[in-house]
């Protein structure tokens, strides 16, 4: 069954300074019941806005959201049904703990708006408050506790109404990487314990990579592609996708008679393969860790520095006037100024991306 719902769901902002703006263009989106889906995509995107649509503080220009079957919002309709109807659990990174609230106060102010019995309201923030380790600190006001703990506070707030959906909006991103890596862990295990379905937005695709079932990239209001991590990695529909993935080189080349040459040099050949039959003016994207690095075969060229990474080494190679990093495993050893070979696996080609849409998303991030 299919838990959130978006149909051609648009969102434009109109200010003075800067005109309109499109933050969200023709949404369509079906996320299943106990997916963890996240929303993935530079700052200016449109991951917030969508999010703040799905939970009902911010109307639609267009479109229709169901929530569980249930018509939750519908600009032709004028259907509009507030946040505290639509049974969500959520956790913003601006909107966090109350600081003149203790734990308990903190957690049971959702129920406390609902008007549950006082009794209920007992009950269920000490489950809450259990699931998330913080038995104990009841009485405890959020300023003397981790960051750590106090995410953990917003994370009890959030399922204590037992939601069926979770937003969380960015809600690792105050945390240090070492506890950024345990929250994720206990958002997965509550999950598994309460069901609920999951939408999480980050601008961080490892930590989307690890946590999602399926994922979208977003680009000025656009999808760009929806697929599971693997999907997304694996076969990016174009350079935005690809480059937002992972490390990659993009590099201008000229194909003809399956042979793809450097642009800047059109005798230089780069790649050739049987199966290249496009014609014309392409970028070619390669991953770091799907180069060979050798000593006979492939494209000539020099080293221009060399890196030691935890579990590889990586190259910098000279590529005509530009460069392409190259990840090997240790034991393929050279220096800088060495001469090497590269033999590139399994590029991917795309169209030269037009210049308007570049200026566009220039545009955007200086918002
Ligand atoms: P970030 O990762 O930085 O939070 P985002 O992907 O969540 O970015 P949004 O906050 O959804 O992006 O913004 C999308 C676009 O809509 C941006 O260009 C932003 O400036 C614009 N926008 C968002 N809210 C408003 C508003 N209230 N008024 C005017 N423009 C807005």
């Amino acid at each position: 069954m299919n838990q959130i719902v978006l149909e051609h769901v648009t969102k434009s902002f109109t200010t003075k300074s800067l005109g309109t703006v499109v933050a969200v263009r023709d949404f369509n989106l079906s996320v299943k019941k106990g997916e963890c889906f996240s929303f993935l995509g530079p700052s200016g995107c449109g991951k917030t806005t969508t999010l703040r649509m799905i939970a009902g503080f911010e109307d639609l220009s267009e479109g229709s959201i169901y929530l569980g079957g249930r018509l939750v919002s519908d600009k032709r309709k004028n259907i509009y049904l507030p946040p505290e109807k639509r049974e969500l659990g959520m956790v913003f990174q601006a909107f966090a703990v109350w600081p003149h609230l203790n734990v308990y106060e903190n957690v049971a102010f959702p129920l406390k708006v609902k008007k549950r019995p006082h009794s209920e309201i007992k009950k269920r923030v000490a489950l809450a408050l259990h699931h998330c380790d913080l038995d104990g600190l009841e009485k405890v006001y959020p300023s003397d506790l981790s960051g750590g703990q106090q995410q953990r506070i917003a994370l009890a707030r959030a399922i204590v109404v037992n939601p069926d959906v979770m937003l969380l909006d960015e809600p690792l991103s105050n945390l240090d990487p070492h506890l950024r890596e345990s929250m994720r862990f206990e958002i997965k295990r509550l999950q598994k314990e309460f069901g609920f379905t999951i939408i999480f937005v980050t601008h961080d695709q490892a930590e989307a990579m690890a946590l999602s079932d399926r994922m979208l990239v977003m680009d000025m209001g656009n999808i760009q592609q929806i697929g599971t991590p693997q999907e997304l990695y694996h076969k990016p529909v174009n350079r935005f996708v690809h480059s937002f993935l992972g490390q990659s080189n993009f590099t201008d080349v000229v194909i003809r008679d399956g042979k793809a040459f450097l642009k800047e040099d059109e005798s230089n050949l780069l790649f050739s393969g049987t199966s290249l039959d496009l014609k014309g003016d392409y970028v070619m994207a390669t991953r770091p860790n799907a180069i060979d690095l050798n000593r006979q075969d492939g494209y000539k060229t020099t080293i221009l520095k060399r890196t030691s990474k935890t579990d590889f080494m990586e190259y910098l190679v000279s590529v005509g006037k530009g460069s392409i990093m190259v990840q090997t495993p240790h034991r393929n050893f050279f220096r800088a100024g060495d001469p090497c070979f590269i033999k590139i696996k399994d590029p991917a080609w795309y169209k030269p991306e037009k210049k308007d849409i570049e200026e566009e998303r220039e545009r955007r991030n200086t918002i």
